[in-house]
């Protein structure tokens, strides 16, 4: 399992447990993975590094995923990295929704560990970008 190659995720999550499960699995899947537990962490660390992806969950504490992902495509330093949202439960219109806010996409949690870096690599599409 190669699928990250030593790209850079910063991984969204304000819940530790699903913040170390989802790191975990990225990082034996070859990412290299750095941790924001707000999207205000998330704002200021994508502004400051360059970032190959960003999963982001949709419901934190302050600004929510949706909305940082909207100020993440307005902000021409980071309107290029694309953003993967992560959905407490598929619910209908979230992934519509998702993509409203300019996300490339939705994973739904709870993690499914034997799937999820690889659906994390889908989500980037076939060359990988
Ligand atoms: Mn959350």
């Amino acid at each position: 399992m190669t699928d990250g190659n030593g790209k850079a995720v910063l991984l969204v999550e304000d819940n530790p447990a699903n913040l170390e499960l989802a790191t975990d699995l990225l990082e034996m899947a070859g990412w290299r993975v750095v941790p924001a537990p707000t999207a205000e962490a998330a704002l200021d660390l994508a502004a400051r590094a360059p970032f190959d992806l960003i999963l982001m969950d949709v419901r934190l504490p302050g600004i929510d995923g949706l909305e940082a992902a909207r100020r993440l495509k307005q902000n021409p330093r980071t309107a290029g990295i694309p953003v993967a949202a992560l959905t407490a439960q598929a619910m209908p219109g979230d992934r519509e929704a998702a993509l409203a806010a300019g996300c490339v996409g939705d994973i739904a949690k709870p993690i499914d560990t034997r799937r999820f870096a690889q659906t994390v690599a889908a989500v980037l599409g076939p060359e990988g970008k």
